[in-house]
């Protein structure tokens, strides 16, 4: 009787919550402009931003080589102009050169006059409680209770002659130099005149690298591999990663071949070691700048054999930019329960209204699995950190509201559920991959 009972309340749950295709529009809207408000109350924590002023070339372990921006991302965006409003009061209606004097002048009085508090300031009028600088370092104008340090590690690919990598394209031309510049600010933190002669001694200075980076406050680490070379990565023996470290590295250009068998080994290396050290492994996943990006050779799927290998369950895994824009095959790989998809650079590239779809199958897919970041970064004076900021969580917001409230009217969630999914995205979710280090 009592089963009986329970079946019984179950159907008419079930019943209840039957979902169906078509909401009204006026549905649709009313619970949106009801959910909005509740969504902005939530404090964000950014799962990835490189916060700095333009004039810090450490915002970044690479640089921007200068290619095609993407229309939203140009500086004849006019919600650059909303965001100026928001963040400064900004009194003119355009961002033509002289008024933009205007908002560069209004931010160096700000810094000047608040100096640490500068973007923690910024943080509060956009109720992002804490968020990640991913950093080449951090700097000392970052307030580190507001601010927790994500560290590159690609510069351990770069330890042989690169004059062949560096001469592949214009963007290599760019990167190459500022990879082995980073590993050399590697060997100084370390007391190293030179790099070690056999390759067990090199992966122990890697380890101790990630280690004083963790303790200097560092809580993840990030590969951005993707603008080097091909994502897809093999499995070789320490014995063909040594025999190539022993034949280079005091001399001698490795062909393309041998370079990329060395790197899968350090990739994968470092992967356990992220495992062990409790050390969340980010990876840059979607399209890059520049015009040498190779958007085949570094799909994000090339990344499944790795994120489904069971030798690396203890090391989680979060896809930064979530793959787009192949997002919406990408959410399937956080069917592997170490892995978590990041949402910035979608909600900056993508405008609200195609941004809402995009999420809206993540959240009907594995919304525990998500996270909200802004990759807010200091294009140039008018388009600093602190108009992508705002662009960011605009469109994260409105866009989570949007989706919610279309599950809703369409009676897939309830909105209490829908709540629940939001705190996720914009916090939760995030939070609880890095326990007691943030909040
Ligand atoms: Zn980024």
């Amino acid at each position: 009787m009592k089963s009986l009972i329970a079946t019984l309340v179950l159907l008419t749950t079930i019943a209840a919550a039957q979902s169906h295709p078509l909401a009204t529009a006026e549905d649709v809207h009313t619970i949106y402009t009801h959910l909005l408000p509740q969504i902005e109350k939530i404090a964000i924590f950014d799962h990835h931003a490189h916060p700095g002023f333009p004039d810090d070339t450490d915002v970044d372990a690479m640089a921007s080589p200068p290619g095609s921006a993407p229309l939203r991302e140009r500086d004849t965006n006019p919600e650059l102009v909303a965001a100026a409003k928001a963040l400064f009061n900004y009194p003119y209606a355009d961002l033509s050169p002289e008024h933009a004097k205007w908002l560069v002048n209004k931010k160096a009085e700000l810094k000047k006059a608040q100096g640490v508090a500068y973007f923690s300031n910024l943080l509060d009028k956009l109720n992002i409680e804490q968020g990640v600088a991913n950093r080449a370092m951090m700097a000392d104008y970052l307030d580190p209770k507001r601010f927790v340090w994500v560290f590159f590690v690609d510069s351990f690919f770069w330890p042989f002659d690169n004059q062949k990598e560096r001469a592949r394209n214009a963007d290599q031309g760019v990167y190459m130099p500022l990879q082995e510049k980073m590993l050399h600010r590697w060997m100084e933190q370390e007391h190293l005149q030179k790099l070690p002669a056999d390759l067990e001694e090199y992966l122990k200075f890697i380890a101790q690298v990630l280690e004083d980076n963790q303790k200097k406050g560092g809580i993840a680490m990030k590969f951005e591999v993707a603008y080097f070379r091909p994502t897809r990565f093999g499995d070789p023996t320490k014995e063909q990663a040594e025999e190539i470290y022993k034949r280079y590295i005091a001399g001698g250009v490795p062909s393309e071949q041998e370079y990329r068998t060395f790197q899968d080994y350090i990739f994968r290396y470092l992967v356990r070691e992220g495992g062990r050290l409790h050390l969340p492994v980010h990876i840059h996943s979607a399209v890059g700048v520049g015009d040498y990006f190779n958007i085949s050779e570094s799909n994000v799927m090339n990344l499944e054999n790795i994120l489904r290998d069971p030798r690396y369950a203890d090391t989680i895994f979060v896809l930064i930019h979530g793959g787009y824009p192949l997002e919406r095959q990408a959410i399937w790989l956080a069917a592997v329960k170490n892995v978590y998809m990041d949402s910035s650079l979608m909600e900056v590239v993508m405008y609200p209204a195609a941004f809402k779809d995009s999420l809206k199958q993540w959240l009907e897919t594995f919304p525990d699995k998500i996270t909200f970041g802004t990759d807010s970064f200091p294009y140039n004076d008018a388009l600093g950190a602190e108009e992508s900021y705002w662009l960011g969580v605009q469109t994260g917001r409105t866009g989570l509201a949007a989706a919610l409230a279309e599950m809703i009217a369409a009676g897939e969630v309830t909105e209490a559920k829908a709540l629940e999914m939001a705190h996720g995205y914009l916090h939760d979710n995030a939070v609880k991959l890095y326990p007691g280090k943030v909040h």
